[in-house]
C-alpha cells in the first residue's frame, strides 16, 4: 500500500475509489492513442468532461457555495496524486478552475466564475511571455488607462489548457511603483474574453511531454477592456498569481508522486521478471538498489506533500516550503523515470511500452510552475535573507 493511504478515513477511501474507477474507465484507455496522435479527439475530451461532472469530480477544488465540490486540501492532494499517474492532456479535461477566480466580484461571478464551475467556460492563466519566463517581472505586456477603460498590448506564450479557452486571466503592467529596492512594475490581472477585438489566440508549440495538452499563443493589440475586467485590485496581480502558484506547486508535487508510484510499479515488475545470467535482474545490486532509492524518494515526496497540506491548513505554509515540495517531487520523478528506462534496457525506449512516454511526461515537471533552479533560488533566499545576505 502506498505511503499516504494507511491513515485515510472512509470518506477519503471512497473518494479514491471513485477517482480510480473513473480513471480506469475514462482516462487510461485513451493514453496511447492520445500520445501517438498528439491530440485529444474533441468527443473524448467532452466525454471526460461530462462523466467527471456526473461523478462529482468536475470543479471539485472550488467551494460548495459557488457550486464546486468543496473538497479539502487533503482530498485534493489525493486526487492530484491519482491524476498524476496519467497524462495531463486527459485529466485536464476534468476542470479544476483556478482559485484565482474566487476573486471575482459583482457581475464577474456570473460572467466568469460560475460558468467555469459548470463547464460552460474554460479559462487560461496567462503569465509567461516569450521574453519573460522565470523572470516574470520582466513581462512586457502592459495596459494603459484611457478614461475609465484600459488598453492592453503585448503577447504571451506557453499558455496551456486542454482545449480552446473562452477567456484568459492576463497579467500586464499598469504602471510603476517606487519601493525601497527601487522602481517595481505594478502588475494587474485582467479577464479578457476570446473574441474581444484585438485579442488573438492561436495554438502554439507542441510539447513532447503530455502530447495532446495544448499550449496557446496570445496576442493583444489595443484590446480595450472595461474597469470591470480587472480581477482583484489594480496593481495587485502578482499577489493573486502568487496565491494560485502556491497550492499549484503542491499539486504538482502530489501529481509527481502519483506518476512515480506508477513508474516504480512498472520498474519493479520488470526487475522481478526479466532474467539475465540466469536470475531476475532485480537481484543484481545495480538494479535492486535503484528500486530502493526510488521507493525512498517517493516516500519523502509523499511526506513533503502531506506536510505542506497540514501547513496550508494551519496557515503557516511558506514559499520555501512549497518550493521544497515542488523541487523534490519533480526531480524525484525524473530520477525514477530515468532509472526505470535503465532497468528496462532497450525496451524502455520502445514506443510499444508506456515507459518512454512517462519518462517524456515527467520531464516537464522540472520546468513548469517554476523551474528547479527557481525553486532552489526561493529556498536559498529564505535561508540567507534573515542573515542580511
Ligand atoms: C507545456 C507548458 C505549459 C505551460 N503552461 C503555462 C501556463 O498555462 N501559463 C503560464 O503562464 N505559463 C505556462 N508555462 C510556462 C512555464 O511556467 C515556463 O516555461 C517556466 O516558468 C520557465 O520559463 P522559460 O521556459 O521561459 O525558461 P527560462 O526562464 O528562459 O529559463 C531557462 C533556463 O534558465 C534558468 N534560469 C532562469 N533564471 C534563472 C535564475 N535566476 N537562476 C538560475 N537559473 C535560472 C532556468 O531555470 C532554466 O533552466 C508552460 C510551459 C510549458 C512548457
Amino acid at each position: 500500500m502506498m505511503s499516504t493511504e494507511y491513515n485515510l478515513d472512509d470518506e477519503m477511501r471512497m473518494l479514491l475509489k471513485t477517482v480510480r474507477g473513473f480513471m480506469k474507465d475514462e482516462l487510461y484507455p485513451h493514453e496511447d492513442m492520445v500520445d501517438s496522435k498528439g491530440f485529444v479527439p474533441e468527443e473524448i475530451g467532452r466525454q471526460i468532461e461530462k462523466r467527471s461532472k456526473e461523478v462529482g469530480l468536475f470543479a471539485a477544488n472550488l467551494p460548495e457555495d459557488v457550486g464546486g465540490g468543496g473538497l479539502s486540501m487533503k482530498a485534493m492532494s489525493l486526487i492530484e496524486r491519482e491524476y498524476g499517474k496519467t497524462s495531463h492532456a486527459l485529466h485536464s479535461w476534468i476542470a479544476r478552475p483556478t482559485e484565482l477566480l474566487l476573486a471575482c466580484e459583482g457581475d464577474q461571478i456570473e460572467r466568469y466564475l460560475k460558468p467555469c464551475v459548470t463547464g460552460e467556460k474554460r479559462e487560461l492563466f496567462a503569465l509567461t511571455e516569450p521574453e519573460a519566463g522565470s523572470d516574470a517581472m520582466g513581462l512586457k505586456s502592459h495596459a494603459r488607462r484611457e478614461r475609465a477603460d484600459w488598453v492592453l498590448n503585448g503577447s504571451k506564450h506557453f499558455i496551456s489548457g486542454p482545449c480552446m479557452p473562452d477567456f484568459a486571466i492576463v497579467f500586464a503592467a499598469t504602471g510603476m511603483d517606487e519601493t525601497r529596492r527601487g522602481p517595481r512594475k505594478r502588475v494587474t490581472a485582467f479577464l479578457v474574453d476570446v473574441g474581444t477585438p484585438g485579442f488573438e489566440v492561436s495554438e502554439g508549440n507542441r510539447s513532447v511531454s503530455y502530447r495532446g495538452y495544448k499550449t496557446f499563443q496570445l496576442h493583444f493589440s489595443d484590446v480595450r477592456l472595461g474597469p470591470d475586467q480587472i480581477l482583484g485590485e489594480e496593481g495587485r496581480g502578482f499577489e493573486l498569481a502568487g496565491q494560485w502558484l502556491t497550492m499549484g506547486r503542491v499539486w504538482v508535487g502530489a501529481s509527481c508522486c502519483g506518476k512515480a508510484e506508477r513508474i516504480i510499479g512498472m520498474a519493479s515488475e520488470w526487475a522481478a521478471s526479466r532474467r539475465q545470467f540466469g536470475q531476475p535482474i532485480g537481484q543484481f545490486q545495480g538494479t535492486g538498489f535503484k528500486l530502493a532509492d526510488m521507493a525512498m524518494g517517493l516516500r519523502m515526496g509523499d511526506l513533503l506533500v502531506a506536510d505542506a497540506v497540514v501547513r496550508a491548513e494551519a496557515g503557516v505554509l511558506s514559499d520555501a516550503d512549497v518550493s521544497m515540495v515542488k523541487l523534490h517531487c519533480s526531480e524525484m520523478v525524473n530520477r525514477v523515470a530515468d532509472d526505470c528506462v535503465q532497468i528496462y534496457g532497450g525496451m524502455g525506449l520502445m514506443e510499444e511500452l508506456p515507459v518512454q512516454r512517462l519518462w517524456r511526461d515527467a520531464r516537464l515537471e522540472r520546468i513548469w510552475d517554476g523551474t528547479s533552479e527557481i525553486q532552489r533560488h526561493i529556498i536559498s533566499r529564505s535561508i540567507l535573507r534573515p542573515l542580511g545576505a
